[in-house]
């Protein structure tokens, strides 16, 4: 059986993670969307709320979990015993960030493979903080996640 992670930190989870989750779980037998309780970030979500959101949205696929994860994703990679992770690029900004961080994954865990997923054209823009701010600001963001995210974004921001 082949299994990935597709870790992150979901702040939230947003069309463009679900298209990459989606097109993961093509290719893999099973897909865990690993859930960075603690990451380098201003986080809006709590751990809860992070998961909860994504495991509504990824509910209807059958191959498509949502599980927290605390510390080194190598590490969560070996206790769900998955052989690859993935992660989704999008145009050139991405790339030199997760060239480093798969270069020092394959220094901690050298028989974990990288998959990489190009985001869709559509959602090539899409960032969670981009999200965040034009949520904040007011802007429509209905087209860009799931319809209890952008509730969940609204009710954040008193909307
Ligand atoms: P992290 O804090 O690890 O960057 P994110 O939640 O921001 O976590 O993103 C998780 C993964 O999803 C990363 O590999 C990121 O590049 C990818 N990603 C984020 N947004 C998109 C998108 N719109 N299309 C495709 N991949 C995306």
């Amino acid at each position: 059986m082949t299994i990935a992670i597709y870790p992150g930190s979901f702040d939230p989870i947003t069309n463009g993670h679900i298209d990459v989750a989606i097109r993961a779980a093509g290719i893999f037998d099973r897909v865990v969307i690993g859930i960075y309780d603690n990451p380098d970030k201003q986080l809006m979500f709590t751990l809860e709320e992070r998961v909860e959101m994504a495991k509504k949205a990824v509910a209807g696929i059958g191959n498509i979990e949502v599980m927290p994860f605390t510390g080194l994703a190598v590490n969560f990679t070996k206790k769900v015993k998955a052989q690859a992770m993935v992660r989704g690029l999008r145009v050139s900004a991405d790339f030199e960030h997760e060239f480093d961080m798969a270069m020092m994954n394959k220094k901690l865990n050298p028989e974990l493979e990288l998959v990489c997923l190009m985001a869709s054209p559509e959602y090539q823009f899409l960032s969670s903080s981009l999200l965040k701010e034009v949520a904040r600001l007011g802007g429509n963001i209905d087209d860009l996640v799931p319809k209890h995210v952008a509730e969940a974004l609204r009710k954040k921001e008193g909307a």
